[in-house]
Order: C-alpha cells, then structure tokens, then sequence
C-alpha cells in the first residue's frame, strides 16, 4: 500500500462545492488585492487565535520580516532563536540585517530551551522568536519572562501551530507579534502562498498595515519603507472558508497520534529501542501535529527503505541553521548546540495528515517493523 506523507486532495474534495464559487465570484469582480475578503478573514482568525488583531500578509516568512521590520530591528541588533527550524525563521533576521543568535533546543518537545536563553542575552539583543515547531508551543511563561526581565521583544513563529496553545493561551496571542503561514502544506493551508500577524496591540496592527503596503498612508504618501507584503482576495476567501474546520481537523491528527502509539506500543518498536515517539504535550498544552515526529535508530536506511516501499516520510530539518553555509559567517561549528545536531541525525516525520486511515498507520508501522527485523 501507498502512503503519502501529505495529501491535500481528499481535503480539497469535501470543500470543493463551498470554495469554487466564491473563487468565481472574485474573479467576476476583479478585485484581488486586499478589500473586504481580506479583512473578513483577519476578523476571524484574530478571533481564532484569541488576539486583538491580525493582519494578512503575503507568507510566513513575510510575516516574520515584516514584524521585525515594523519594530526597525536591523544591523548592530540580535534576535535569539533556534537553530533547529525551518530556514525562514532565521532567515528573515538575516534578511533585515540583525544577527541570528541561538540557543539550543529541548530534546523532548525541539523547541528552544528557555533555561539556554538568559545567558545569550546582550545589550544589542532586541527580540526572541520562539518556534511552535510541528505544532506545539515552546514554553511561552519561561520565555516571556526572560523577555519582561530585559526588555525584549518576543515574536511567535507559529507557522506551524495555528491553534496550538501553551496553558489555554493560544499560538500568537502570547508574545508582541504572531507569525502564521497559510503554506498548503500547513494545518490551515490556502492555494497558494499567505500568512498572517497576530497581536493584541492596536498601534503595532495599524504599522504592519501600513509597512505591508510600502509604509503608504494616504496613497502615495509614505511614512517609511514598508514593501509588498499584502495578502490577496483569493487566498484570504480559502482561509475563511477552511478555518470552521480547523478545529475538527486538528482532533483528527491527534487521533492519528494516538493510534500510532497505539500501533507502535504493539509492534515492539518501542521496547527495543529502535522507534521513540514524540513525549505527550504536558497537561494544558494542545498539541496540533503539524508533523508526528519519531526518533529512529539508522534512521537514513530507514527514509531510504520507506520511501522504496511507497511510505511517505521526510526530515525536518537534516542540517541545523547553526551549520549551512549561508550562515558560515557566525562563525559555529559542530558541537556548538548538540542537542539540535542530533535532532537533525535521529528524527523523522510521517504521515498524520487528518485523512489518514486505520489501514494507512498500519501499512506505515507494518513496513517499519519489517525495516528492524531484515
Ligand atoms: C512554513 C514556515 C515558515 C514560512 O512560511 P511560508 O509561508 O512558507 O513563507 C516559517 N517558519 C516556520 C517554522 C515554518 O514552518
């Protein structure tokens, strides 16, 4: 049996009669920028994610840069993240020209360790950006209160964990901003690139407006220099539509968790060491697997002998962001944060998507039990 990692299709099937039309009806009007779409959609995710506003933009990644653009973080500042995350992350400090500093990661939940954070701090630090990595928070009271102690900005990559929440507090509505990507392959994903800024502060809201439209407020008069970071008609109607099923999908991935435990508790995977399975999220904590992540023992031969046997599967992320070379110029080597460096040698993701089946998550187990046993 096939098993793919994702597929968007089946979702796309039972939403296909509510989102065709209202893709016409936009077209009929020609109105793809911005507009009333738009802000339907930010009114309801603002809602979804328990803050005061949110602001479309153009992606995630977009969403990162322009928050740390709205607070003019640039060269001379530093930003503490993590080294184990998608590239995005650190990329957009690059990109406005501060300088990424990291602190590793917590082996259990591969989120930033807030116990590594304090000692990173310097003057010229501005902000952390926590990752809510594969769908569950870092541990946003530590953070937050090394944040409060020096006077620190804390922007939420949660781009993968739009729903997700910390102690009852939802993904975003924690620290200054909240970053989300409506990437297809992201739990509330549109039909093309998309993402949004969450925050409770109305005078940061109104700037990321503004910086998303070339810093122009009126037409043509600019305050400062924003860029194109809008979110379009198009995309925003696909988000609005599929957030009422947000709820419903999430349940299903944590169903889909809990049946692989269930499935790899039985195999003797677990008993021989050769499979661990992601910790449980603490009590409080709501999980929402935007990737099932195991630790495998010979884990290459394993993706190698998935992927020949038609099991979908992928690292997240095989070289930390402390090692690839457009980052050389920082100056880490191997060792510098071990617990990533193993994190990228040991894990790999497989198939949660809500659509699974019970036959699917059996073929996926039967054929990594069949891996251990040649
Ligand atoms: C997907 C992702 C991004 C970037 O989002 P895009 O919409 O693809 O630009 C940033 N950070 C993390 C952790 C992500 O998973």
């Amino acid at each position: 049996m096939n098993v793919p990692l994702l597929d968007l299709k089946p979702q796309y099937e039972t939403l296909r009669a509510e989102i065709e039309p209202v893709l016409l009806e936009i077209c009929a009007s020609q109105g793809f920028i911005l507009g009333p779409r738009v802000k339907e959609c930010e009114e309801k995710l603002a809602a979804y994610c328990q803050t005061a506003r949110a602001v479309g933009v153009s992606s995630g990644s977009d969403a990162l840069i322009i928050s740390l653009m709205a607070e003019g973080i640039g060269p001379g500042d530093e930003v503490i993240t993590t080294p184990y995350t998608f590239f995005a992350t650190v990329g957009a400090i690059a990109r406005v020209g501060a300088t990424p500093v990291f602190a590793d990661i917590d082996p259990a939940t591969y989120n930033i360790d807030p116990a590594l954070v304090e000692a990173r701090v310097t003057p010229r630090t501005k902000a952390i950006i926590p990752v809510h990595l594969y769908g569950q928070c870092a541990d946003m009271d530590a953070i937050c209160a090394i944040a409060k102690r020096h006077n620190l900005l804390v922007i939420e990559d949660a781009c993968q964990a739009i729903g997700a929440e910390w102690q009852g507090r939802r993904a975003g509505s924690m620290g200054d901003y909240g970053c989300f990507s409506f990437f297809p392959s992201k739990n509330l994903g549109c039909f093309g690139d998309g993402g949004l800024v969450t925050t409770n502060d109305a005078a940061k809201a109104d700037r990321l407006e503004i910086f998303r439209n070339h810093g122009m407020a009126p037409r043509y008069y600019h305050h400062a220099v924003g860029g194109n970071f809008r979110l379009d008609a198009l995309q925003a109607a696909v988000v609005s539509i599929k957030l009422p099923h947000l709820d419903s999908w999430s349940a299903a991935r944590q169903a889909n968790a809990a049946r692989y435990a269930r499935l790899f508790e039985a195999s003797g995977l677990l008993a021989s060491g050769d499979i661990r399975l992601p910790a449980p999220p603490a009590p409080g904590n709501r999980h929402i697997y935007n990737q099932y992540i195991v630790r495998a023992r010979r884990r290459d031969a394993l993706e190698a002998y998935l992927h020949e046997h038609g099991i979908g599967c992928a690292i997240y992320y095989p070289v930390p962001l402390h090692l690839q070379e457009c980052f050389a110029s920082l100056g880490h080597k191997e060792g510098d944060f071990p617990e990533s460096e193993l994190a990228a040698k040991e894990t790999l993701a497989l198939p949660i998507y809500p659509e699974l089946t019970d036959e699917m998550a059996a073929a996926v187990v039967d054929a990594i039990a069949a891996f251990y046993r040649a």
